[in-house]
């Protein structure tokens, strides 16, 4: 059985994040993660510039595609706003392999199935032992559903579900666009584009309000291929999508027991007025580290809630998506 003082079961954002700041502290650190990096994540890949401040990279130190939105199309209900705010995009597929290997640990690959507290710490399968474990595992995170989901079940309303594609295009288009709330969608629809060619589009909404109203979210995504065709901003329709859910953030948090942590997706972290997951998941991943280094106590406070700051919008969504 192999012992490492932290296994952190995940490498997404939120797993690397916690990694690079326990690697940086001289800490002995395994990340698992079922997949082979770079792999492919579901993702609109819209990052803010927070994001950027808490990963400590600037644009010109990023390897990969990279798009900078100065200015975001904004439609509501059929009324256009464009929104003066400096937004980024990249690929998921680039981006976690990048902050990864940047973290500087090691990374095996290993399908997580069965966590157990221990004596002295906690066990994975029969193969990895450690004194501190962080769930950074997504929605489906074992440490979560075995250690934590007992105690904190998620809140049903809470869940969002999504539909997107992302591919190869050559789009014409270079801003991002939004549309909110249209057709009854408890939700918004994007049309996000990368840097050399890539396109991501996609719906996103609220599972519990869309099945209670007897709506559907492939029917909101029939209807995005249809308005990205009608307003010219793609030839074709696009495939096929994937579909993904995730977890806006509750009102009270599951954090931490004993001396496990969950992180990101898997402590249901996503703001509730833009679904914004990456930017919660990377602070979160920071503060678990940063809590097994100093001792602190592990508090989601600190990170927002809201992804806007206008407290009108914050509101509005949230009751819209919520409510
Ligand atoms: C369609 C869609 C669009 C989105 N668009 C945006 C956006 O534009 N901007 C934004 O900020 N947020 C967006 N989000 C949310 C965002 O993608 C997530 O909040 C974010 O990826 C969370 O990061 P994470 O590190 O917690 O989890 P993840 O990125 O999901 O990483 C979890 C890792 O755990 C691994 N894992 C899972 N189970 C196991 C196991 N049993 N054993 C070992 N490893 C395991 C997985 O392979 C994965 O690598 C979107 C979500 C979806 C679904």
């Amino acid at each position: 059985m192999e012992y490492h003082d932290v296994i952190i079961v995940g490498g997404g954002p939120a797993g690397s994040s916690a990694a690079r700041q326990l690697v940086d502290g001289g800490y002995d650190c395994l990340v698992l993660d079922r997949e082979q990096f770079p792999r492919e994540k579901l993702c609109a890949g819209w990052i803010t510039p927070e994001v950027l401040e808490d990963l400590a990279f600037a644009p010109e130190d990023y390897p990969h595609r990279f798009l900078t939105f100065e200015v975001l199309d904004i439609a509501f209900k059929g009324l256009h706003v464009p929104l003066r705010s400096p937004q980024h995009s990249i690929r998921r597929y680039e981006f976690d392999a990048w902050l990864l290997e940047r973290s500087g640990a090691p990374v095996r690959r290993h399908n997580v199935r069965h966590v157990t507290e221990t004596d002295d710490g906690y066990q994975i399968d029969e193969a990895y032992r450690c004194r501190y474990l962080v769930g950074a595992g997504g929605t489906r995170c074992p440490v979560y559903r075995e250690l934590f989901r007992g105690g904190k079940p998620r809140t049903k309303g809470l869940q969002a579900v999504t539909l997107e594609r992302e591919y190869a295009c050559d789009w014409q288009d270079p801003s991002c666009h939004l549309w909110f709330l249209d057709k009854g969608l408890p939700g918004y629809a994007w049309y996000v584009p990368k840097a050399d060619g890539y396109l991501n589009v996609g719906v996103g909404g609220m599972a519990d309000k869309l099945k209670r109203r007897g709506d559907d979210i492939r029917r909101h995504w029939d209807l995005l291929c249809e308005r990205l065709v009608g307003e010219g901003l793609v030839d074709e329709p696009p495939e096929s999508p994937g579909g993904y859910s995730y977890f806006l953030r509750d009102r009270s948090d599951p954090g931490r027991l004993g001396d496990a942590f969950v992180v990101g997706d898997a402590a249901g972290l996503a703001t509730r007025d833009m679904c914004e997951g990456i930017g919660p998941a990377v602070r979160s991943g920071l503060l678990a580290a940063r809590s097994i280094m100093a001792g602190e106590p592990y508090e989601l406070g600190g990170i927002d809630r809201f992804t806007s700051g206008n407290l009108l919008v914050r509101k509005g969504l949230e009751r819209a998506f919520l409510g």
